[in-house]
């Protein structure tokens, strides 16, 4: 028996099953990593940023 690993219910499509994921959990699951994504951008353009002013420091 497979459960979706967002809500824990029991996962009945066979797509679900492969997914991991109910329909609704599984477009969520897609905004959740579109937004670590978007953060991790943001991140890595940040660390360059200071990169950047350290070599002009130096
Ligand atoms: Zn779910």
């Amino acid at each position: 028996m497979r459960l979706c690993k967002r809500c824990n219910r029991v996962l009945r499509s066979g797509k679900s099953i492969e997914r991991g994921y109910g329909l609704t959990c599984w477009h969520h699951h897609l905004n959740d990593l579109e937004q670590q994504f978007l953060k991790m951008q943001l991140t890595i353009d940040d660390i360059l940023n200071m990169d950047e002013e350290e070599r002009t420091d130096v």
